[in-house]
């Protein structure tokens, strides 16, 4: 099968101070699809850069980028918006949810524009709403995001992302807001749409986070310096069950002590 995504020598230099940057210096890669891949490297070297490009939200200098068989030098601006919702979800460090929205209409706006414009409002939000069902949410619906944790935000982002079913999500440092226990959570959800077959990219600078991932490539100065599979990767389910029983024994200590 053709890989989802193709990139060849891609470069990108800012113009746009007084010295050009060259944040991204040849980088070449083929994403197949189910992939689950995470970009490290340290802050400054490109990531940022480059998943903007893959999200279509800035162009190359020079070098090609196919989506899905299509190559976006052949699109103009509006072709190029079409092809980004329709292909790729995007999920953020800082959530980004519409406060006074409901979880559920969060999930539906993205549904809201191109090409689902003539889809009834019935259809969106059922299809929205089994989104919320997929990342164990369906039954906050109704709540909006300054009631809901921080961890439960993310989910509600993440079915966002899902909703117009992309061929590829895309997450800059989904856990970078999120405390430890609460990123195995949704690392576990990433876990599971994968599972389910959907290509995920995401930028960590973490390298416990990364190793829930199937493959890790790592940045510096614009370059991919290593690209390697995850050799044993973390489970998240099986690391939520060690907390729980950590926890659990914590509290039995707790008890036992004379006096607590
Ligand atoms: P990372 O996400 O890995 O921290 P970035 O892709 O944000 O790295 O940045 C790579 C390099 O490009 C840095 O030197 C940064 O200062 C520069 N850079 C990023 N965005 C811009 C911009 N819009 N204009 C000029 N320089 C930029
Ligand atoms: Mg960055």
């Amino acid at each position: 099968m053709s890989p989802v995504v193709k990139i060849q020598d891609l470069h990108k230099i800012y113009e746009s101070g007084e010295v050009p940057v060259h944040a991204v210096r040849g980088v070449s890669l083929e994403i197949q699809r189910g992939e689950f891949i995470a970009l490290m490297g340290a802050s400054g070297s490109g990531k940022s850069t480059l998943m903007n490009m893959l999200g279509c939200l800035d162009r190359p200098t020079r070098g090609t980028y196919e989506l899905d068989g299509i190559n976006i030098d052949d699109l103009d601006r509006n072709e190029l918006a079409d092809l980004r919702n329709q292909k790729l979800g995007f999920v953020f460090q800082g959530f980004n949810l519409l406060a006074r929205t409901t979880a559920l209409e969060n999930v539906e706006l993205p549904m809201l524009y191109g090409r689902h414009r003539k889809v009834s409002m019935e259809k969106i939000r059922e299809r929205a709403m089994h989104c919320l069902e997929i990342v164990g949410l369906a039954n906050r619906f109704d709540h909006f995001p300054n009631q809901l944790s921080g961890g439960q935000q993310q989910r509600v982002a993440i079915a966002r992302g899902l909703v117009n079913e992309p061929q590829v999500l895309l997450a800059d440092e989904p856990t970078g807001n999120l405390d430890s226990k609460t990123s195995v959570e949704v690392m576990g959800v990433f876990q599971k749409l994968n599972d389910q077959g959907i290509t995920i990219v995401m930028v960590t600078h973490e390298l416990d986070i990364a190793k829930y991932c199937k493959r890790n490539l790592i940045l510096r100065d614009g370059v991919v310096v290593r690209d390697e599979l995850v050799a044993d990767r973390t489970i998240a389910e099986e690391e939520m069950q060690r907390i729980k029983a950590a926890e659990a024994a914590a509290k039995l200590t707790h008890q036992a002590k004379p006096g607590a």
